[in-house]
C-alpha cells in the first residue's frame, strides 16, 4: 500500500536549516545580538568574545529586558515583538524584525539568557542547547539582558569546519561592530576579545564615533555631507581625496541606520570624486540615507545588507549631488597633485589662489602626419590582435546616426553639413586628431567637436578583446625572458589559484610553486608593465572588489580587471597614427560609448552649443 510521504520537518531541524541562512559565522551572531540590544533601547552595550566568537560570544545590555514568558518565547521561530502584521513590514524602524535570530542561534549553540525588566523584582535565567530548553529559573540581576552563546555550530561539524582562522573571523566581528556602532554613536559600546579591550566607545556624535573606531587621524580627514529633501535626506562624512586608500578604504552606507551594500550608489560617490581620487584608490565615506521606510524593501535577504529603493535613480542623483556639493564647498581640488597632468578638470581659479603654476594643456602634434595617407590599423603599436567588427568608416556611423539623433530641432548646421564638405575638411590643418593633456583625443565631427578619453576608450577596446578571447578560449601570450616569482598572502593566493586557468586563456602563464608563491612565465601579448608583483596584486584587489561589489560573472569580472591593467593610461603621448587606430578600434566595439565600469568615453560639444558660448555676453 502506498502511503503519503511528505512530512513536516521537526522544529529543531527546520531551525537548523534556517540558522544556516541567518548565522553563517560568529560575526552574524554578533550582529544579531547587538541589534537586539539596540532595539531594546539599551544605552550601554558590551560585547565579549573568545577565540573570535567560536567558543564564546556574550552581549550585555541595559535595555528594556524581557518577562519570563517573553524570554522563553524569544527563542521560538518567527517570534518577534517588532511586527504583528504583514503591513508592518513596510514601516520597519527597528533593526530586527524576522524573529529568526535567537531561534537560529539556539539551534546551533549552547545559549544562556538572563533578562530582567526594570519594574520586575527578579529576572529570569534560561539555558537552552540545540533548541532544547534545559532550564528556566528566577535570577537576581540588574535590569537589562545578558546573552551568552557558547560553542557555535557545536552540533553542525560541517559548518564549524568551514569557519576561517581566528584572525579572519575576528575581522568579520570587528567589521560588524564597526557597522553597528557607527550608526548608533549615542550608545556606548565596548568590545573585549580574549580578555583584552579592543574598543571602548563613549556616547557622542558620528564624527567622534568615527574617530573612536578608526583613530585620531580621522579628525582632519573628514568632510560633512548634509542634504535634506522631501523624500530623501543624507547625513554623514566623506574622507578627503588625498587620504583615499589603495585598498577598499572605509566605505559605509546606511539606510535608516542599517548598514547596506549598494554597488550602484557606491558608484554615485566614486563618480562624484572621479577626477580627484588618485588612480586605483577608493573613497572613504560614512553616509546615512534616511527615507520613508515605505520607500524601501529590506526584506530581500535574511542578512539584510541588501535594500531595494522604489526610486534608486533619484537616490543616486541626490547622493551624487550631495557629495559633489561637499567636495566643491571644501575645495578639495587644491589638495590633488598638480604635477600630474592626467588629473584634469581643475578649477584654474583655485590653482592661482593656491599660488601654483598653471600648466597649459599640452597638445602633441605629429609633424609627419599626412591626412591623405590611409592608415593601417593593424600596424599600430597597441591592441595587436584585435579582431572586432570593422565598420568601413566610423565617421559615417557617428556623424549621421548617433549625433544627429541626439540633436535638437535647431539644426542650423544642416547647411554646414552640405555634401561638399568631406570629413577631412572638417578640421582645417594637418591633423585630424589633437591630444589634450595626454588624456583626451579631440576631433571634429559633422555636428561639432568630439572628445574621447584615451584611457577609457582603450579600456573598452581591451575589455572586448579579452572577453572575446575568454569566450573562445584562445591564447595570445608572450614568454617572459626571465620567469618572475611573486609571493602573495594566503587570501590573495587563494584568489589567484581560482583564476589562473582563465588567466592562461588571455595570456598569463602562472604556476604555483608553493602555497603562496607563483611563477609567471608568460604575459599577454603587448604587455609592457614592469612590476609584475604589483600588477598581479592590483589585479587581485580589483578582482576582489568587483566580485564583492558587482558579483559579475567570473569572466566578465576577469576581462574587466585585466583590461583595466593593460589599457593605455592617461599621460601617454600618442601619435596621430595611434590616435586614428585607437578611434577606429573604439568604434568597432560593441559598446563604444561606455567604459566597462559605466563611465562616459565620449563627450560631444555640438556646434550650436559652441556658438551659444560665443554669444554669451562678456
Ligand atoms: P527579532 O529581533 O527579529 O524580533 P530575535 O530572534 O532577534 O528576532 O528576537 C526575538 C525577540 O526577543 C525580539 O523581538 C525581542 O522581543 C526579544 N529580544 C531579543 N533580544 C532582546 C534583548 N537584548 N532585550 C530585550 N528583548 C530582546
Ligand atoms: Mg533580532
Amino acid at each position: 500500500m502506498l502511503t503519503d510521504i511528505i512530512k513536516l520537518l521537526p522544529d529543531s531541524v527546520a531551525n537548523q536549516i534556517a540558522a544556516g541562512e541567518v548565522i553563517q559565522r560568529p560575526a552574524s551572531a554578533v550582529k544579531e545580538l547587538l541589534e537586539n540590544a539596540i532595539d531594546a533601547g539599551a544605552t550601554q552595550i558590551e560585547l565579549v568574545v573568545k577565540e573570535a566568537g567560536k567558543t564564546l560570544i556574550q552581549v550585555i545590555d541595559n535595555g528594556c529586558g524581557m518577562s519570563e514568558t517573553d524570554a522563553r518565547m524569544s527563542f521560538e521561530r518567527h517570534a518577534t515583538s517588532k511586527i504583528q502584521k504583514a503591513d508592518d513590514l513596510f514601516a520597519i524602524r527597528t533593526m530586527g524584525f524576522r524573529g529568526e535570530a535567537l531561534a537560529s542561534i539556539a539551534a546551533i549553540a549552547q545559549v544562556e539568557l538572563k533578562s530582567k525588566r526594570t519594574d520586575d523584582e527578579l529576572g529570569t535565567h534560561i539555558i537552552i542547547e540545540g533548541s532544547n530548553v534545559k532550564s528556566q529559573t528566577p535570577y537576581a540581576m540588574n535590569s537589562g539582558t545578558q546573552i551568552i552563546v557558547k560553542n557555535l555550530f557545536f552540533n553542525v561539524p560541517a559548518r564549524r569546519n568551514f569557519l576561517k582562522s581566528n584572525p579572519a573571523e575576528m575581522r568579520h566581528i570587528v567589521e560588524e561592530f564597526h557597522r553597528v556602532s557607527l550608526m548608533h554613536p549615542n550608545i556606548s559600546f565596548s568590545l573585549i576579545s580574549n580578555d583584552k579591550q579592543l574598543f571602548h566607545l563613549t556616547s557622542g556624535n558620528l564624527k567622534q564615533r568615527i574617530v573612536g573606531l578608526f583613530g585620531n587621524a580621522y579628525n582632519e580627514r573628514l568632510l560633512p555631507v548634509i542634504q535634506q529633501s522631501d523624500t530623501v535626506s543624507i547625513n554623514g562624512f566623506i574622507g578627503k581625496a588625498v587620504f583615499a586608500k589603495k585598498t577598499r578604504g572605509e566605505q559605509y552606507f546606511f539606510v535608516n541606520n542599517r548598514f547596506i551594500r549598494h554597488p550602484y550608489l557606491h558608484h554615485a560617490i566614486e563618480n562624484a570624486f572621479q577626477e580627484l581620487l588618485p588612480k586605483d584608490s577608493f573613497p572613504t565615506y560614512f553616509l546615512n540615507i534616511q527615507v520613508d521606510p515605505a520607500e524601501i524593501d529590506i526584506n530581500i535577504h535574511p542578512t539584510k545588507t541588501e535594500v531595494n529603493f522604489q526610486d534608486t535613480k533619484l537616490v543616486y542623483a541626490i547622493l551624487h549631488a550631495a557629495v559633489k556639493k561637499t567636495i566643491g564647498q571644501h575645495n578639495l581640488a587644491p589638495m590633488i597633485d598638480f604635477d600630474e597632468p592626467s588629473e584634469s578638470q581643475i578649477d584654474f581659479g583655485e590653482i592661482s589662489k593656491a599660488n601654483r603654476p598653471i600648466n597649459p594643456p599640452s597638445i602633441s602634434i605629429n609633424p609627419n602626419f599626412n591626412p591623405f595617407d590611409r592608415v593601417e590599423t593593424k600596424n599600430s603599436g597597441h591592441t595587436s590582435n584585435f579582431e572586432g567588427k570593422r565598420p568601413e568608416n566610423w565617421r559615417v556611423l557617428y556623424d549621421d546616426n548617433n549625433v544627429q539623433k541626439a540633436r535638437t530641432e535647431a539644426d542650423f548646421q544642416n547647411d554646414l553639413n552640405s555634401d561638399s564638405i568631406s570629413n577631412n575638411q572638417l578640421i582645417q590643418g594637418k591633423n585630424k586628431f589633437l591630444q589634450l593633456r595626454q588624456q583626451y583625443i579631440i576631433t571634429a565631427i559633422r555636428s561639432g567637436l568630439m572628445v574621447i578619453d584615451q584611457h577609457l576608450a582603450h579600456w573598452r577596446i581591451e575589455y572586448e578583446k579579452y572577453l572575446k578571447q575568454l569566450e573562445r578560449g584562445q591564447q595570445g601570450s608572450q614568454q617572459e625572458l626571465f620567469p618572475h616569482q611573486i609571493r602573495l598572502n594566503s587570501e590573495d593566493a587563494a584568489i589567484l589559484n581560482e583564476i589562473t586557468d582563465d588567466l592562461a586563456i588571455i595570456g598569463y602563464q602562472i604556476n604555483p610553486v608553493s602555497k603562496n608563491t607563483f611563477v609567471i612565465s608568460g604575459t599577454p601579448e603587448g604587455f609592457k608593465d614592469k612590476d609584475l608583483q604589483d600588477m598581479i596584486e592590483q589585479m587581485i584587489e580589483q578582482f576582489k572588489r568587483n566580485s564583492i561589489d558587482l558579483q559579475l560573472q567570473k569572466k566578465l569580472n576577469l576581462a574587466r580587471t585585466v583590461s583595466k591593467q593593460t589599457a593605455l593610461k592617461s599621460g601617454q603621448m600618442l601619435s596621430e597614427q595611434e590616435m586614428t587606430a585607437l578611434i577606429d578600434q573604439l568604434f568597432a566595439c560593441q559598446v563604444p560609448e561606455v567604459s566597462p565600469d559605466g563611465q562616459k568615453i565620449i563627450v560631444t560639444l555640438p556646434l550650436d552649443q559652441l556658438q551659444q558660448l560665443f554669444k554669451q555676453t562678456l
